[in-house]
């Protein structure tokens, strides 16, 4: 009898975790396990906004996937996904094409322009290793150009961040680290350099603990980060944001979009149907109507029934999800009974640049400073000892042994 071939499309956080226990559950002659990624490495999207600004390099965030998958248990195939024709349970690569018995989408995110006109053309986005390294190369081009021409145009300095949720707080938390770091190298006084960053909320991090988002504001505020709350951004344009109801125009040599995200968009050229930006998936984490595709991470939505709204998508959630991911594809194998997918929620923590950080863990126990930055490089380091073990931790991790 055929092989039944599950084809894992993404290497990010969902798909390395749904690839790792399918090769640890599955025996070799119940099925072939192929992952599918756009390149032989796995990036750690969490440490995105560190390579965005320049306080972690490329390399330090990302991990050779043929390092960490058993590479006898698993194909490694490294090309781009065009298309995924479900009907004909095929996938349409770059560079060719392969087919499928069981499907596991994990194919991450995109940056939500939300129709913004301009976000797409003008603003840089952190979505990966190298829109996070053009980032950090752009804002290095910018402090060299000033430094070297006579005609002095500050503006171009300035670095104008859209979107105040968790990626642009983390993001301008480094910049506030970085920034001072390349006024001394490039000979700039600091206060020639302003990090503005815009959020249509009342708030910074709408929806998160009240005096948490106070203490963020203020350490960020203390180390040189301008808000502009309660200002919505109505267009990009080269110079930078037009925002609020006066259309007041806000320039700067560096925008950077950060105000959400939605499905990778081949899973709508896909045909898949989205709402709010992503699929709607079944507790058991599969497509309804196609029993044998799964859609996990931020390509979709888990609901969760007790509160009547989506689970959180995030990359606590992506590593849990791959969990109950390969654990139903093993049951559907085996023609065992499959299980909803249930969230158990550890905590939010977020760093602020440096050795601050805040956030909760545990039962909304609350985090502040040098104690969350040091919670949040272990967060980041279990991470790394689950798909690479301890040998990784060592090679990669954030906490310091020696
Ligand atoms: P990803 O991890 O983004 O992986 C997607 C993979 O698919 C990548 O390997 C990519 O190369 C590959 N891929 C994409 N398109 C194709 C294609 N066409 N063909 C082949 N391969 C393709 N969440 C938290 O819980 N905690 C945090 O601290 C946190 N920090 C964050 C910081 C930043 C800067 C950002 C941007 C996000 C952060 N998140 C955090 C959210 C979290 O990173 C995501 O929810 C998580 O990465 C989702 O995992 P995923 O596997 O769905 O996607
Ligand atoms: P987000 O959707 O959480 O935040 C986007 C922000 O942009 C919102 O505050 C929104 O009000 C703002 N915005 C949208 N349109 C705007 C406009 N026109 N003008 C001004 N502001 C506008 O997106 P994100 O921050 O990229 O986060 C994506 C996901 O990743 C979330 O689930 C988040 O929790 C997760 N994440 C988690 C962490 C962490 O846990 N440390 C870090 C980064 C990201």
């Amino acid at each position: 009898m055929r092989k039944p071939k599950i084809l894992v499309l993404g290497a990010g956080y969902a798909g390395m975790m749904t690839t790792k226990k399918l090769s640890q559950q599955l025996r070799p002659d119940e099925a072939d396990i192929t992952l599918v990624n756009k390149h032989n490495y796995h990036y750690l999207t969490t440490w995105l906004h560190e390579v965005a600004a320049g306080t972690a390099t490329p390399n330090s965030s990302r991990v050779m996937i043929s390092d960490v998958v058993n590479t006898k248990r698993v194909q490694l195939h490294f090309d781009s996904v065009v298309e995924i024709k479900k009907d004909e349970q095929r996938v349409i690569l770059e560079n060719g094409e392969l087919s499928y018995d069981y499907l596991v989408i994990a194919l991450g995110f995109e940056t939500a322009t939300f129709g913004i006109p301009g976000i797409k053309e003008h603003a840089l986005k952190i979505e990966n290793i190298n829109s996070s390294r053009y980032i950090r190369d752009h804002i290095e081009f910018q402090f060299a150009r000033y430094s070297s021409s006579d005609e002095k145009n500050e503006d171009a300095l300035n670095i104008l961040v859209g979107g105040a949720g968790f990626t642009g707080i983390e993001f301008v938390g480094e910049l506030a680290k970085r920034v001072p770091e390349l006024c001394k190298e490039y000979n700039v006084p600091r206060e020639k350099v302003r990090i503005i960053n815009v959020e249509a909320a009342p708030n910074i991090l709408p929806g998160f603990d009240e005096e948490l988002v106070e203490y963020a504001q203020k350490s960020l505020e203390e180390r040189g980060v301008e808000f502009r709350i309660g200002t919505k951004i109505q267009k990009c344009t080269e110079e930078g944001f037009i925002v609020g109801d006066d259309h007041e125009e806000i320039k700067a040599g560096t925008v950077v979009w950060t105000g959400g995200v939605q499905a990778n968009p081949v899973v709508q050229q896909s045909g898949f149907e989205l709402v709010k930006g992503k699929v709607n998936v079944d507790g058991d984490l599969r497509v309804p109507g196609h029993d044998n595709i799964f859609i996990i991470g931020d390509c979709s939505w888990v609901m969760d029934k007790e509160n009547d709204r989506p689970y959180p998508a995030n990359a606590q959630s992506a590593i849990q999800e791959a969990e109950t991911c390969a654990s139903n594809l093993t049951s559907l194998l085996r023609n065992e009974e499959l299980q909803d997918f249930s969230f158990d929620y550890k905590g939010t923590v977020a760093s602020l640049g440096g050795a601050d950080a805040m956030g909760t863990i545990l039962d909304d126990k609350k985090l502040y400073g040098m104690k969350a930055k040091a919670m949040k490089n272990i967060i980041d380091d279990r991470y790394l000892f689950l798909v690479g073990g301890p040998k990784l931790v060592l090679k990669k991790g954030k906490v310091k042994f020696f």
